[in-house]
């Protein structure tokens, strides 16, 4: 097994990097000082004012099936985003995108939907021709209203293009993508953010999306600029990370240091990431 694989119980978890972006701390958390960062700059880059965030997407083996939870950026040509290279990334780690059986998402930000379509000339076809592509109902109905969709490039070309395309299914807020991987609701950063908690053979693990962007977020609470309801972003966050420690969860976090597993610590009472 290579460091980008973890297993819980019989699951086995790879971390696919499709791409890494970095900016300065200001421009994702407006409202944070550069003196509140300070405590947490050994994960930002070396001038203290920059931070970079990994987009990993992750495989998931579980009772005979191959999952992708999150598909990056994709090759949209999105601004501020280089190119992600997710396909060729899964065919190193053995599984390419025709042997995915379930795509399913964290959220329909444009870093976790990228993949779900390749750009071929002026087309966009599915990229996993083989899956089934699961949304969360509340989110798909959400972010497919017009207004939001126009808003939001990637439904328009990672999105909708699946419609008469792959196989769809809108999914419940406590759907069960195999006896082993569970979802379970975690909002704010989006109106129906889910979060993936993976149980097998006594041990557990949570792949929480964009519950935190940062490893600081873990000890601050603090909230990004990309959170559509920031105050419900906090309380869930605070809510997972009191789960995490009360049911001894492994962390699975694609905007972390790649491959972004790892554990909440505590240190003179705060909580603190620690990777693997
Ligand atoms: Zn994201």
């Amino acid at each position: 097994m290579t460091d980008n694989t973890i297993r819980i119980g019989n699951v086995e978890i790879t971390a696919v990097l499709d791409a890494g972006a970095s900016a300065p701390c200001q421009a994702l958390f407006p409202t944070i000082t550069l003196d509140q960062w300070e405590p947490h700059k050994e994960h930002l880059g070396e001038n203290g004012k920059t931070l970079t965030i990994s987009i990993s997407s992750y495989l998931i083996r579980s009772a005979g099936k191959t999952i992708i939870v999150d598909t990056g950026i994709g090759n949209k040509d999105r601004p501020f985003f280089p190119a992600g290279r997710l396909p060729d990334a899964l065919r190193e780690a053995g599984a390419p995108p025709e042997s995915i059986d379930i795509v399913a998402n964290t959220h329909m930000h444009l870093d976790h939907v990228g993949w779900h379509t390749t750009k071929q000339g002026d087309a966009y076809v599915p990229t996993f021709p083989n899956a089934k592509h699961l949304f969360n109902k509340g989110e798909y109905e959400y972010f497919t209203q017009p207004d939001i969709a126009q808003q939001n490039p990637q439904i328009i070309d990672c999105v909708l293009p699946l419609k008469d395309a792959a196989d769809i299914e809108l999914t419940s807020d406590e759907y069960k993508l195999t006896d082993e991987v569970t979802v379970i609701q975690t909002p704010g950063h989006t109106p129906h953010h889910q979060s993936f908690v993976i149980r097998s053979g006594g041990e557990a693990g949570i792949l929480w999306g964009d519950v935190c962007h940062h490893p600081a977020q873990v000890t601050e609470l603090w909230s990004p600029m990309f959170d559509l309801n920031p105050e419900q972003a906090r309380e869930t966050r605070e809510k997972v990370l009191q789960k995490i420690e009360d049911e001894n969860l492994r962390l699975i976090a694609g905007h972390f240091p790649y491959p972004g597993f790892g554990d909440i610590v505590r240190v003179d009472g705060k909580r603190y990431w620690r990777g693997l």
